[in-house]
């Protein structure tokens, strides 16, 4: 877990720079001696990897891994979200101004002398007045189109009233939605709503209407797992059928802890894809990502991934964490760097049955190795995955399981340096780890997906270029295979069964992303 001190602050700045503008994951500090975070912060919940869907069981409650047993094409409306009943007064819809204090988060002031009632939420007031079809936001008046009424004590106002509401950051959003009979409110980063398929011979158009267009990124370039990710929370419903001609045969929504994911089965007839934001498809309104996928090969396309077969999968490096002075994380007799090398060759051991694969260590002993180094290694072997081992502690909370630290896909996908404003000169090593990582990602699920299945869960994938992965050019993945200052994953790694059942799960993600599966 430990680097040393000059190490650390040689890399540090160097990869908060990267960070800065390429995670957009919540910190950790769990991981001080590999991340440049040092900040003591209580790590908040990491977003649960998608599992592969050959892996398919039932998700812990609290924990949505994968789409739950999913309607064959269609899936229901994903997230619960906050909402409220409007009442129909008149003929027009109306939410009761406790509903709608408690959605805004506003409090309220009754003046009975004169029938107001005030919502105040952060800089804004909203005035209300019984019988009255007029409101006051801030300083603007807003007629509502019929009048706020008084039902059994409580005000009843024209969701009109909700158009004219501030759109800024320090107020909830309120949404009326006719069909739902409700108000909602508005998730942080949005909503995407129903995607529309069109398709003619040699194009297939996928239009997603949302409200953040920037928040989108591609994270899985498969064709026949092609993962997008956007901000907003899905309130729509996947298509219930699809054109005939289309090159995209499916499109699921995916489970997620933010935003959400959409699947797609792209026809190997699609020779590549665009994703267009906003305005810039022929037919897309701003408001709109549309992906699309042209039959014949043109130029401004991206390229799927290349779906690995076991014959593109020919040298695996397998780094055991820290060695020499640098132990790693010590609970009772645990020591890391011990356990990462045992770890290692029983994985070496297992991939050789599984897989033809050469494997190769960075360390087989007990000596320290250099980041630098342990890429050479990697580097020099030709590697077609890094897999770098590791174990965690994190005393005194709940933790326990395994995660996984990749590349960030979003940086990878993106086209170009990664800001030009980025406070430091931009380093060589910086793209080539990054550009492999929508494969690394795929390799971290493989390996979640089968730990997750062993048992060792819980399990925990998360985008962050991590120290061990500096300067590797192939895809890879840091992997804290178990948290040692949790009891359960004491149990197993003291138990010789238990660590070779680690190994064969690893082994076994492995071989199945090695199988593109
Ligand atoms: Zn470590």
């Amino acid at each position: 877990m430990r680097l040393s001190r000059r190490l650390a602050l040689g890399v540090s700045a160097a990869l908060l720079a990267l960070i800065a503008g390429a995670a957009s994951q919540a910190p950790s500090s769990a991981r001080a001696a590999h991340a440049p975070s040092r900040a003591p912060s209580p790590e908040r919940p990491v977003p649960p990897p998608a599992r592969p869907a050959s892996l398919a069981r039932p998700a812990p409650p609290s924990i949505p891994l994968q789409p739950a047993p999913l309607p064959p094409e269609r899936l229901a409306p994903l997230p619960a979200f906050e909402s409220v009943p409007v009442s129909r007064i008149g003929g027009v819809a109306h939410i009761g101004a406790n509903d709608l204090a408690r959605l805004l988060g506003a409090t309220k002031f009754w003046r009975a002398d004169l029938r107001k009632l005030v919502l105040r939420a952060g800089p804004h007031r909203v005035t209300l007045t019984t019988d009255n079809p007029f409101a006051v936001v801030d300083d603007r008046t807003v007629w509502l189109r019929a009048p706020v009424v008084s039902r059994g004590g409580e005000l009843q106002v024209p969701v009109s009233l909700l158009d004219a509401l501030p759109r800024d950051t320090t107020l909830a959003r309120l949404l009326f939605e006719p069909h739902r009979g409700a108000v909602v409110k508005v998730p942080r980063g949005g909503l995407v709503r129903s995607p529309e398929v069109t398709s003619g011979d040699t194009l297939t158009r996928v239009v997603f209407p949302v409200e953040r267009v920037a928040d989108v990124t591609v994270v899985g370039r498969a064709r026949g797992h092609f993962r997008v990710r956007f901000a907003g929370t899905f309130v729509g419903a996947a298509p219930e059928s699809l054109p005939p001609a289309s090159l995209v045969r499916r499109i699921m929504p995916v489970a997620a802890a933010a935003g959400s994911v959409f699947e797609l089965e792209v026809a190997s007839g699609a020779a590549g894809y665009r994703l267009v934001r906003g305005a810039g498809a022929a037919d897309a309104a701003a408001g709109t990502v549309t992906l699309e996928f042209p039959r014949p090969w043109r130029a401004g396309l991206e390229e799927f991934a290349l779906e690995a077969r076991p014959s593109r999968v020919r040298v695996i490096v397998l780094d055991p964490g820290h060695g020499g002075p640098d132990a790693g994380v010590t609970v009772g007799n645990d020591v890391e760097k011990d356990l990462a090398l045992a770890l290692a060759r029983l994985v070496r051991t297992e991939l050789a049955l599984r897989l033809g694969a050469q494997v190769v260590l960075t360390r087989d002993d007990d000596r320290p190795l250099m980041p630098e180094q342990r890429a050479e290694i990697a580097n020099r072997a030709r590697a077609d995955l890094v897999v770098s081992l590791h174990f965690d502690a994190v005393p005194g909370t709940q933790r326990a399981g395994a995660a996984a630290w990749c590349p960030p896909a979003g940086v990878g996908a993106r086209e170009g340096p990664l800001s030009p404003r980025a406070p430091l000169v931009l380093l060589p090593w910086r793209e080539v780890a990054l550009r492999r990582a929508v494969l690394s990602r795929a390799a971290a699920e493989a390996i979640l997906g089968a730990l997750d299945a062993a048992g060792a869960g819980p399990v925990r994938l998360r985008e962050r270029l991590m120290v061990p992965l500096l300067g590797v050019d192939a895809a890879g993945l840091m992997l804290d295979c178990a948290t040692l200052s949790a009891i359960p994953d004491r149990i197993r790694v003291e138990d010789p069964r238990g660590l070779q059942e680690l190994a064969a799960a690893i082994a076994g993600g492995v071989a199945r992303w090695a199988e593109g599966r």
